[in-house]
């Protein structure tokens, strides 16, 4: 028994969700969305992990979207004679880009050479996410000369972060170009660029995604990760030029500080559906669960609570990648999305009701909507080729379920990031009549309307043709 539930899961796969049975319970116990993590493992485990996520899709019944989610210029000390040293407060400690030797308790090489011309005396260097920190005392050629503000271990390819953000390497290395060439051979419904500055960015991104995607005539949603200060100035641009963005939680806290990454959050999600984007909160969501079979109060408010900011989806990542509990972290974010969405006002926004719209189909979702509010309607259905049409009536909060009905199984995987969309496959390509009373018959097979019910649906004349939708139809099954 699946609960209603209008908020999206996104799960990271990795060696404790890749066995195939488990693969699939997961997406019967709600995953929605498949994150490929790219800073782990070759282009032949992606691949293999992309047909695996596809047969289990199918062995579930279930579409789910694949996002291949980019390393990035994620920035890293060096590795270690030992593997790992203890770093102590006041001690001093080198960043040294010219370094090629294994690093000690002195100091350590960096895969970034970068760093150097792009650190001051002064400077704050976070490690590790945050739990070491370093003050930059000064820049001499290749090193880095830090003192050690707060310890502790200090293992392999740690990655680096500055306070404030203004480490300038570009966002898409040489690895993420061949990574976006892997993501469009097996056809990621979403590729996640990390580390964004700006819009440049993601049009860079979007240029690659084109080129690599040609021969399959595929077009894979861009999420901008927001996990640099540098980007926040940047949202709006940011925005315009992606189809969503991700409030990389982890990253960003330690760049802009922890306490001003819940308002960012708020922020950031309220943008992006204003935007007619979609919105993926991230991180740390259920961390506790990695090792316990249950979620702690604060990671339940937390998980509600971005449901209540109106997210489209939360995410998972070790908890499903490398924690004991994959399973058991999708069953209970999935009853905390309900919860939350039960608890919710009711009120349909207004947001729309002042605006003026200079598109037709635009136009037609937003009469969909108001309609369907107002006479109580049990369902909106929206038969759409690019799924534009569910994307912008589900930009509204409003309890009425989303049918959406593509021809295109792409479309279809698409919307299954989409708040409160249930996207499903049906032929779109009889003449009018017939369309509409095969979605009613398809409705009704799934028992999703029942005799009485009213409902409104909407589609284009002539049928099949991208971006026409013409019609609101308001009907009562017979
Ligand atoms: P990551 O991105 O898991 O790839 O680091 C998410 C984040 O930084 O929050
Ligand atoms: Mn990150």
């Amino acid at each position: 028994m699946t609960l209603r539930r209008a908020t999206k899961i996104v799960a990271t796969l990795g060696p404790a969700s890749s066995d195939p049975a488990l693969l699939e319970q997961m997406i019967l116990a709600g995953v929605n969305v498949v994150r490929l993590n790219f800073s782990h493992g070759s282009a032949q485990d992606h691949i293999d992990r992309a047909a695996s996520v596809r047969a289990a899709s199918q062995r579930a019944g279930r579409e789910v979207a694949i996002m291949a989610d980019l390393q990035g210029p994620k920035i890293r000390v060096g590795r270690f004679e030992q593997g790992k040293i203890q770093l102590l407060q006041g001690h001093s400690f080198i960043l040294d880009a010219s370094r090629t030797e294994l690093g000690d308790l002195a100091g350590v090489g960096l895969d970034y050479k970068e760093l150097p011309r792009d650190v001051k005396a002064g400077d704050i260097l976070l490690l590790n996410d945050g739990l070491i920190v370093l003050r930059v005392e000064a820049v001499r050629g290749e090193e880095v000369h830090t003192t050690v503000r707060i310890g502790g271990e200090l293992s392999n390819n740690k990655g680096i972060n500055k306070q404030g953000g203004g480490l300038t390497a570009p966002a898409l290395t040489a690895k993420d170009m061949d990574d976006i060439r892997t993501a469009m051979d097996f056809q990621a419904d979403y590729v996640a660029v990390s580390f964004p500055k700006n819009a440049t960015d993601m049009e860079m991104a979007r240029q690659l995604c084109n080129v690599a995607a040609a021969q399959y005539r595929h077009k894979p949603g861009l999420i901008a990760k927001i996990e640099r200060a540098e980007a926040i100035p940047h949202l709006e641009a940011i925005l315009r030029v992606s189809d969503g963005i991700m409030v990389a939680r982890g990253d960003l806290a330690v760049e802009v500080g922890n306490a001003a990454v819940p308002a960012l959050q708020k922020k950031m999600i309220r943008m992006a559906r204003a935007m007619d984007k979609v919105v993926i909160t991230a991180t740390q969501m259920m961390e506790s669960m990695i090792t316990n079979p249950v979620p702690t109060r604060a990671e339940v408010s937390d998980v509600a609570n971005a449901v209540l900011d109106g997210t489209d989806a939360v995410m998972l990542s070790a908890e499903t990648a490398a924690g004991k509990y994959p399973l058991e972290t999708v069953e209970e974010v999935a009853k905390i999305c309900a919860a939350a969405e039960a608890a919710e006002d009711s009120q349909q926004d207004a947001t729309f009701a002042g605006r003026t719209f200079g598109r037709i189909d635009q136009s037609i979702a937003m009469g969909a909507l108001f309609t369907a509010h107002h006479l109580g309607a049990k369902a909106i259905v929206a038969m759409t080729d690019s799924g534009a049409t569910a994307l912008w009536m589900s930009r509204h909060r409003i309890h009425i379920p989303i049918y959406a009905l593509t021809p295109k199984v792409a479309t279809q995987r698409k919307m299954a990031m989409y708040r409160n969309v249930r996207p499903l496959l049906m032929d779109t390509s009889a003449d009018r009549d017939t369309a509409l009373e095969q979605a009613e018959g398809h409705l009704k097979s799934r028992n999703i309307v029942q005799t009485g019910d009213v409902y409104a649906i909407t589609c284009g004349e002539p049928m099949g043709a991208p971006g026409g939708t013409n019609m609101l139809k308001i009907s009562r099954v017979s």
